[in-house]
């Protein structure tokens, strides 16, 4: 699971055809992945920023369902920034608790072995849930409530002090910060960057497991490519000419996949790579808007805007799984899928079971991935916060993918817009006057979807009470 990955972040083509943004960057573990299973060209994170998406991964479900609805950090602090004219609806701020069934914990019961490395994010700083160990994960390498490192350096210490130290020597030692990376001080005043840390890291508690004789469940979360953008000094040559912010990422993204490349190889050297389900995916959509190089919500095109979206750049993601006799090799899949969808996926064929009393909105895509079964249920992303940065489509709201379909509702407003992404993947093109059948039809099952899962609309700040939902029956609003 990368951290802010875009659908565009990766040497191989995620579009119907290879483009700049491919060739720029460099992912050859990633291109043998997909050389050897299959490729989701409509694959989806569960949200557009961090918490709402991994906590759909642990408990299956959509975060309209269990509404972490947006980052966290401190247990009695909002995260969401101020707008205008809404407010956020009571939304979990101290996320993922022990207690909810989790995809980990069930895998426990069936006796595999739960490595957590890396970024956690499930709950907020002064929670249980702030710890992996307390959701179902046996091991934790470097997770906590933070959901990017202070510095990806281990001659940082990973830390912001050493961070400063190292900028000005001279200066006072600082403050720990909230940022740090937690339980790397083997690493500390190494030339070690993080994502390298954290595999070997992951690498020896994926030996131990397999020493011990007992199946694993490896959660590979690697902070990486997340803000602060911190170059890999030693793939820095390959991105000469690049914005420098651009280079800097361009080793970032060649970091997560050595990584891959490294668990790949130990797979083949334990012999398990045949009977291993091996996925690849990101959180939420590139960044493309503050701290990025270059032009501003350009960097997942062809799609439109980036991490924080509404639209497609915010959302879709870079999705390759291989499944050894399931999925065919080097084969590419258009149907629909999302993050919680692999909670279902992987139970399942792990021979896992979650707790009859507790809904999971994901569906098995073992028969998809065998033979690229047919969408049976639209997806649905709903976000009633404002993000931090400015940008096309960040703001609350709530969205709907039906087939090419996508409806779009902004709780301010409230707005509503409507794209045919298999002839506008840019959505650039609102149909919501022109089609007022469609968009009626769009707006009941998201309504439908909301009463299923007790979605909360954003709150109007004048009258204290919640945005209406457009019902849907009198066309477009
Ligand atoms: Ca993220």
């Amino acid at each position: 699971m990368a951290d802010d990955l875009g659908w565009q972040d990766v040497s191989v083509p995620m579009h119907t055809e290879a483009t700049a943004l491919n060739a720029q960057w460099h992912t050859p573990h990633l291109e043998r992945l997909a050389a050897q299973g299959t490729v989701l060209t409509n694959g989806y994170a569960a949200a557009p920023v961090c918490t709402p998406t991994r906590v759909s991964l642990m408990t299956g479900q959509m975060p309209a369902r269990h509404n972490v609805t947006y980052w966290t950090l401190h247990h009695d602090r909002d995260t969401s920034k101020n707008h205008p004219r809404i407010a956020p609806p009571a939304w979990s701020k101290e996320g993922l608790q022990p207690g909810t069934p989790t995809l980990p914990k069930v895998l426990r019961d069936a006796g595999y072995r739960t490595i957590h490395a890396g970024k956690a994010h499930f709950g907020a700083h002064g929670t249980p849930g702030s710890n992996p160990s307390h959701l179902g994960f046996d091991v934790n390498i470097a997770g906590h409530g933070s959901g990017a490192p202070s510095s990806f350096l281990g001659t940082h210490n990973f830390s912001a002090a050493g961070k400063q130290m190292a900028n000005t020597p001279d200066a006072k030692p600082g403050r720990p910060s909230v940022w740090d990376v937690p339980g790397l001080d083997a690493y500390h005043g190494k030339d070690m960057y993080l994502t390298e840390a954290l595999c070997t890291e992951a690498i020896n508690a994926l030996d131990a497991a397999v020493n011990d004789g007992v199946p694993v469940y490896l959660y590979f979360a690697p902070y990486a490519v997340h803000t602060p953008i911190m170059a890999n000094a030693k793939y820095l040559q390959r991105y000469e000419g690049l914005h420098r912010t651009e280079a800097a990422y361009g080793t970032m993204i060649e970091s997560v996949d050595a990584a891959l490349g490294r668990i790949l190889e130990r797979l083949d050297h334990h012999g398990l790579a045949n009977n291993t389900i091996v996925v690849f995916t990101s959180d939420n959509g590139g960044l493309s808007a503050h701290a990025r190089g270059g032009t501003p919500n350009t960097h997942n095109a062809p799609l439109h805007s980036g991490k924080g979206s509404s639209y497609e750049g915010g959302t879709r993601v870079p999705w390759v799984v291989r499944w050894p006799d399931v999925t065919e090799p080097g084969s590419r899949i258009d149907t629909p899928v999302i993050t919680q969808d692999l909670t279902p996926t992987l139970a399942r064929a792990a021979g896992a079971v979650f707790p009859a009393d507790h809904p999971l909105d994901g569906a098995d895509l073992r028969s998809v991935l065998k033979a690229g079964g047919v969408p049976t249920r639209p997806l649905v992303w709903h976000q009633p916060h404002q993000w931090g940065a400015n940008g096309p489509g960040i703001e609350p709201f709530s969205a709907i993918r039906d087939g090419n379909w996508k409806l779009l509702v902004f709780h301010d407003g409230p707005r509503v817009e409507l794209y045919d992404l298999s002839e506008d993947l840019g959505e650039s093109n609102d149909l919501s006057v022109e089609r007022p059948e469609m968009t009626s039809q769009m707006l009941q099952q998201l309504r439908r979807v909301a009463i299923g899962t007790g979605l909360q609309m954003s709150i109007d700040k004048a009258t204290g009470t919640p945005i209406h939902l457009p019902s849907g029956t009198g066309g477009a609003q």
